[in-house]
């Protein structure tokens, strides 16, 4: 078979869409599945999108079908090429690659030649009303709808008007083409919907070639049904909108019959997740960007340092249902350690550094001491690091007056350093201020490590970098972007709610093996947590770390 996906023949837990297909394809319903991935090209893809994605191409795949990336771009004054190329890119990293590239603005014509079919048949009209007259007059969830007064008009008249629309002759808003079906029926999509509108501006993909455009109601099924989908799968709030898909494609007599099924969209906690929203952090500039690490964005993931396969071990644990639910957005970082584990090297960095001398320690020496590059997994190898007098340790791992239980370095106190010996606190020195800002240490050269020393014990093991090589490094360090999660998805106010201390750049070391890190490559750096090497400000003299996830995590699966 194909194996045109990142993990092609990967078994996805069973669903209830899953159901549906397979029973499609034993009564012979559909002798091959379609789906796609539909997204409008007004801004970057999000993770949700990621579950969406990872559900149309995992689907067509486990089935041996096909999966077409449409760009529904219906409404030009939103949309734009530099997100139809950040979409693509973001669907070819996740792993997938799609059958067929299309866009709903290639069907334009064939969507007009549908709707002078169902004007012929009498069952769409040219109406003159203004926006707000058809908002006023398409009644309520408890009332009917009023008749347009324009309803009646002959085929000849609606054909002739619309030609006309087609042809520039009114200003937006002027005239609209409307589907007539019923304004009392109790679904309100129904009520003589909007199909087509005036709007006079340039589209990304066809220029200035119309001045209709279809609307999204009346564009996607015929999108879907023009390709072949035969599953077309979208989130719980076009449930409603389900009897006019079918409408359209019976109306417009499409030879192909596509059928809409909804699933819940994801939500994540303290996230945002919306194109609109997003949108805004960006413009308002809030956040460095589409990309920026803390964006839920599958670029500001990337970014950040997640990987597709966590993504995609995420999407499918998250599963498909149709009942709303907020999934913990510790689940994703529960992926990504579970990702990395084996894999990322693990190495030692300094975040917040403090100088210590190592006074019985020779001057003009230093030696190359032995280190595993990840103990779960010895088949990462050892590496050599430099070790001399003086090294940094993290400010935290020294106090003055320590409480109880503090194990790591005070005044007469003894640690182990990872990799290398114990050393011994003997004195420290302060600045002006009363900060603390020198150690001094003595090394006992019997404990070294991996010499089997056992001759005493300490309680804490901490770790370091060598001063004279160590690698200057700056570190980005996260926190969620949005505090509050109790923020309902229509709420204006998330931009009120934005953590102040979602972004921390500190400035620290690292081993000088580090000097040759590429832009993504991945590292746990011990008792922090995994860090990948950001792709935007990184130079080669300037070493740039986004925090994935920390190491901790109360989160259990
Ligand atoms: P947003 O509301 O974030 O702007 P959208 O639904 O308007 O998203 P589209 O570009 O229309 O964005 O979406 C493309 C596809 O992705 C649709 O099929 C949509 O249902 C799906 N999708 C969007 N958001 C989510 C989500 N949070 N969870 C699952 N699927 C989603
Ligand atoms: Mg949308």
């Amino acid at each position: 078979m194909e194996t045109k996906n990142a993990e092609a023949n990967v078994s996805t837990p069973s669903n209830f869409i899953k159901n549906i297909v397979n029973e499609d394809l034993k009564s012979g319903k559909v002798s091959q599945v379609v789906t796609r991935f539909p997204p409008e090209p007004n801004g970057y893809l999000h993770i949700g999108h990621a579950k969406s994605i990872c559900l149309n191409f995992e689907l067509a795949d486990e089935f041996k079908g096909r999966t077409n990336l449409r760009f529904d771009d219906t409404n030009p004054v939103k949309e734009d090429t530099e997100y139809v190329e950040s979409i693509k890119a973001d669907v070819a990293w996740l792993g997938f690659e799609w059958d067929g590239l299309f866009f709903a603005s290639d069907y334009f014509e064939e969507m007009y030649n549908r709707a002078l079919v169902l004007i012929r048949k009498g069952l769409a009209f040219v109406d003159d009303q203004t926006a707000d007259e058809i908002r006023e007059t398409r009644g309520t969830l408890t009332q009917p709808g009023t008749n347009s007064p324009h309803r009646d008009r002959t085929v000849e008249e609606n054909l002739a008007l619309f030609e006309r629309m087609r042809a520039g002759e009114f200003k937006d808003g002027e005239r609209v083409l409307r589907a007539k079906i019923d304004m009392s029926s109790p679904n309100i999509n129904f009520r003589d919907p909007i199909i087509y509108r005036v709007v006079h501006a340039h589209h990304h993909n066809t220029g200035d070639a119309w001045c209709i455009y279809p609307m999204y109601a009346y564009a996607h099924p015929l999108e879907d049904a023009i390709e072949g989908v035969t599953h077309s799968i979208c989130t719980l709030e076009f449930e409603d909108q389900r009897p006019f898909y079918d409408w359209v494609i019976r109306e417009c007599e499409m030879p192909n019959v596509p059928r809409q099924y909804e699933f819940a969209r994801l939500n994540l906690t303290n996230t945002v997740m919306s194109k609109r929203k997003l949108k805004q952090l960006v413009d308002e500039k809030a956040v460095d960007g589409w990309d920026d690490p803390r964006m839920p964005t599958i670029s500001g993931l990337r970014r950040r340092g997640y990987t597709a396969e966590s993504i995609r071990n995420f999407a499918r644990e998250i599963g498909v249902a149709r009942s709303y639910s907020v999934v913990d957005a510790k689940m994703l970082d529960h992926f990504i350690r579970e990702d990395l584990k084996l894999k990322a090297l693990r190495t030692m960095g300094v975040l917040n550094p403090l100088k210590v001398v190592i006074t019985n320690y020779p001057e003009d020496q230093v030696e190359m001491l032995e280190a595993e590059n990840n103990s779960e997994n010895p088949e990462m190898g050892n590496r050599m690091i430099p070790f001399s007098r003086e090294i940094y340790i993290e400010q935290d791992d020294f106090m003055e007056n320590p409480p109880n239980k503090y194990f790591r370095l005070f005044p007469g106190n003894e640690v182990r350093l990872k990799n290398a010996y114990f050393i011994k606190c003997n004195d420290f020195i302060k600045d002006e201020d009363g900060n603390v800002v020198e150690l001094h240490c003595t090394y006992d050269v019997e404990t070294k490590s991996g010499s089997g020393f056992t001759g005493r014990k300490v309680k804490g093991t901490i770790h370091w970098v060598d001063a004279k090589s160590a690698v200057p490094a700056e570190f980005r360090l996260y926190e969620p972007l949005i505090l509050d999660d109790e923020e309902g998805e229509e709420g204006a106010s998330f931009l009120e709610n934005l953590n102040p201390n979602s972004l921390q750049i500190v400035q620290g070391f690292v081993e000088d093996n580090m000097k040759s890190a590429n832009p993504h490559d991945k590292f746990q750096f011990f008792r922090h947590g995994y860090f990948n090497v950001d792709p935007k400000y990184t130079t080669p003299d300037h070493l740039v770390f986004n925090l994935i996830v920390s190491l901790k995590s109360s989160f259990v699966l």
